[in-house]
């Protein structure tokens, strides 16, 4: 079962000090730009890793070690905040 980018939420404000499910994110397997908000979440002990909703591909990997949130963000072609 998945959920949306609003799943993660408050771990990525954990790690870019704002809200970021309004940014917009760009796919870099297929090219498409969406909201982080509209991206595929799947939660796994100890993290989420958050899909492209229209090709799957991995675009964000979030873990959490020791109370800090790390990132991954290899499957992304570019994150831009909400203007
Ligand atoms: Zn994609």
């Amino acid at each position: 079962m998945s959920l949306d980018g609003n799943a993660i939420a408050g771990l990525l404000f954990a790690v870019f000090g704002e809200e970021m499910t309004t940014a917009t994110g760009v796919c870099a397997s297929c090219g498409m730009a969406s909201q982080v908000a509209e991206l595929r979440v799947y939660l796994r002990a100890p993290g989420a890793v958050a899909r492209c909703s229209r090709c799957e591909n991995v675009v964000m990997v979030l873990v959490e070690i020791r109370g800090v949130t790390c990132v991954d963000l290899r499957g992304l072609a570019a994150l831009e905040p909400a203007v």
